[in-house]
């Protein structure tokens, strides 16, 4: 898969570029990430590529120009073009999962005041990364470049089957050594070596954990008959 990342500022993507997963998707081939920089396709001695807006009001935006001109010298046949915008559709897991389907993934960063409105005609989809401002879209690229990497086979897949969201649930809280840690004991059921047992227990924590912090993915989830019941084993409790 390869992703397109236009951004304003190259930069912050250097030591990121070397973390583990993106620089072992790299290495397995799995992923090709390209970096550009929207500043290079603006004219002028002074490279501008913002401008104050219409009508008025704070702030800088940037000019339409430069990004499509950027987002056209990477646009293929098979180019999904995502652009950043808190006004966008929120981020998730499952969106996490169409993204690493795709073949060419092109993700726009804002700055500023945001992007001149001329521009989302050229995108496929406006997205958010949740109900806040930040100051620049690549933050938010790098949080969708994280979570996809995380699905192209650059870890087990054991590791990600399980995780918060992947099957409607949280997931059930984890526990490594010591045994005690000041006083905290690791639940019985761990260390039994009962695997039927043990995938109950984390099914309940799993559920408990849902119900008490996302009520609204339990209502949206279809409960087998054995949620259910550990549904009012939690409530009885
Ligand atoms: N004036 C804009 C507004 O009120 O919606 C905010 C602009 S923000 C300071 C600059 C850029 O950061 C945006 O164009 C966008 O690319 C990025 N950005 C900010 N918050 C974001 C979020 N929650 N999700 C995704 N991108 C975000």
């Amino acid at each position: 898969m390869k992703i397109s990342v236009l951004t304003m500022c190259p930069e912050f993507f250097d030591s990121f570029l070397n973390s583990v997963l993106v620089a072992r998707g790299a290495k397995r081939d799995l992923l090709n990430i390209e970096i550009v920089d929207i500043r290079s396709f603006a004219g002028g001695s002074f490279r501008h590529i913002d401008d104050s807006p219409y009508g008025g009001g704070a702030g800088m935006i940037m000019r339409a120009g430069p990004v499509v001109s950027a987002l056209e010298s990477v646009l293929s046949e098979n180019s999904h073009t995502v652009l950043f915008a808190p006004a966008g559709n929120t981020y998730t897991q499952q969106k996490a999962h169409e993204y690493s389907e795709k073949d060419h993934l092109i993700l726009i960063c804002g700055h500023y005041e945001g992007i001149d409105a001329r521009v989302y005609p050229y995108c496929d989809e406006l997205l958010s990364i949740g109900d806040y401002v930040l100051s620049g879209g690549e933050i938010a690229a790098m949080a969708v470049i994280d979570s996809v990497v995380r699905l192209l086979g650059t870890i087990r897949s054991e590791s990600t089957e399980e995780e918060s969201f992947e099957n409607g649930l949280l997931e059930y809280p984890q526990y490594t050594k010591p045994r005690t840690f000041r006083g905290q004991e690791v639940p019985e059921v761990l260390l039994g070596g009962n695997h039927e047992k043990i995938r109950r227990w984390r099914l309940k924590e799993s559920l408990r954990k849902t119900a008490e912090t996302r009520p609204d993915l339990i209502a949206a989830r279809q409960l087998s008959k054995e949620e259910k019941q550990l549904l009012e084993e939690i409530k009885e409790e």
